[in-house]
């Protein structure tokens, strides 16, 4: 038999991770890297990009760039809210009601599921090289709110991508297992995420190995590209005020303006001050014209004031449907990249009087749980016993009672 892996399967990036030794371990990509972008495009020549490669080509050929593609997973087109139809590629609805992702360059359509199968491929593959040994099996984690539909969709996309689904897990759930939450006593836990462009809250309450997930709350259009944006607006504006240019027109400037804005961001999670340099940005009569100024983190922070604002209530909206406040919160688990944006640890802080958990890496510690998980199906890890459940009272749509993972 071959290796079972355990994958996030995020919508801004997704990571695979694998236990070695009794051990978890994230595989880093052949870019070095141990998030892959989950991003899916086909180049001028035709040649299918997964990851980093694709990402760099999205503001450049847009129709043939696939990102956030988990928005679509298990969905109908008539579910769709119109926030998220608005993408720089095309879908539409097929006869049956299911969506449809155009390539014009391929002239062919493709399902969500196999977009996402691309993408589990590439892993599989990077995991496949990495252990020497074929992957034949996956854990793959989900979103606490996603529902039969979405769920099954996922199963599809690793089938289609030649592994065997093994489990489908919850995020949060995945999340708490890494940090060992199970192995104690009865306790009730936040888990706070936000990532590249959806944040999700959920409370679970944990016994004896039984997670139980008591309520989700978010903000599907919430998440570290919006943060982004703040600063590709600031640098735009300065520039459009000192040059009388919008770099946000030119899709070759704006790609370099979001590459820099993310970059400029992380910096700023470690240091306090970043410089930002963007030579030949454009060019006028008076020849090539360039960028160069510097970000103080306190200014970053001021520009993103509402954004942080727009975290708040869905973290009491949780605890108000779990029936709990803030101080029945026995742990916090931080999930998602843009957790660690010091803004953002101190905003969960002041709303739960409680020191985060934040050892295992934030971006990693979903993709970490899912390996946990797997080694627990293959007996590699023993002595857990784990039950993942999502009561009905969550609205989901589920046949014949609680869904059991
Ligand atoms: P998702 O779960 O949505 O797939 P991730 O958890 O990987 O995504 O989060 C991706 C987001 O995290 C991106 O917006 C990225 O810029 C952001 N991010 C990653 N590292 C940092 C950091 N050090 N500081 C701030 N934001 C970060
Ligand atoms: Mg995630």
């Amino acid at each position: 038999m071959g290796k079972v892996v355990g994958i996030d399967l995020g919508t801004t990036n997704s990571v695979i991770a694998v236990m070695e030794g009794g051990k978890p371990v994230v595989i880093a990509n052949s870019e070095g890297m141990r998030t892959t972008p989950s991003v899916v495009g086909f180049s001028n020549d035709g040649e299918q990009l997964v990851g980093q490669m694709a990402r760099r080509q999205s503001v450049l050929n847009p129709q043939n760039t696939y990102s956030a593609v988990k928005r679509y997973m298990g969905r109908r087109y008539a579910e769709l809210s119109p926030e998220s139809k608005r993408v720089p590629y095309t879908i539409r609805k097929d006869e049956s009601g299911n969506i449809k992702i155009k390539c014009p360059r391929l002239r062919k359509e493709f399902a969500p599921e196999e977009v996402s199968a691309m993408i589990l491929r590439k892993l599989a593959e990077e995991a496949t090289r990495y252990l020497g040994e074929p992957v034949t099996g996956a854990v793959i984690t989900v979103p606490a709110y996603f529902n039969d539909a979405q769920r099954q969709a996922t199963r599809d996309a690793g089938r289609i991508a030649g592994l065997e689904v093994m489990r489908v897990l919850n995020e949060p759930t995945a999340a708490s297992l890494a940090y060992g939450l199970d192995r104690r006593e009865q306790q009730t836990i936040l888990v706070f995420d936000l990532g590249g462009g959806t944040f999700d809250v959920s409370v679970l309450d944990i016994d004896d190995g039984v997670f139980e997930v008591k309520a989700t709350a978010g903000d599907t259009q919430l998440g570290g590209n919006d943060f982004d944006k703040k600063i590709v607006d600031w640098l735009a504006d300065q520039f459009l005020e000192k040059e009388s240019i919008d770099l946000r027109r030119d899709r070759q400037s704006l790609q370099r303006l979001m590459e820099a804005a993310e970059k400029a961001k992380i910096e700023l999670s470690g240091v306090t001050v970043t410089d930002i340099n963007l030579p030949f940005i454009t060019a006028t009569e008076d020849g090539p014209k360039h960028l160069e100024t510097r970000l103080v983190r306190s200014q970053f922070e001021d520009l993103c004031r509402d954004l942080i604002g727009r975290l708040r209530s869905p973290v009491k909206q949780a605890l108000a449907d779990a029936n709990l406040t803030s101080r029945d919160i026995d742990e916090v688990v931080l999930v998602g990249g843009s957790t660690r944006m010091p803004m953002v640890k101190q905003l969960v802080r002041s709303l739960i009087d409680r020191e985060p958990n934040e050892n295992v890496n934030p971006d990693e510690v979903v993709a970490v749980g899912a390996a946990i998980q797997a080694g627990i199906l293959t007996q590699e890890v023993r002595d857990i016993m784990l039950l993942d459940v999502i009561p009905l009272s969550l609205g989901l749509e589920t046949i014949g009672g609680v869904t059991k993972n």
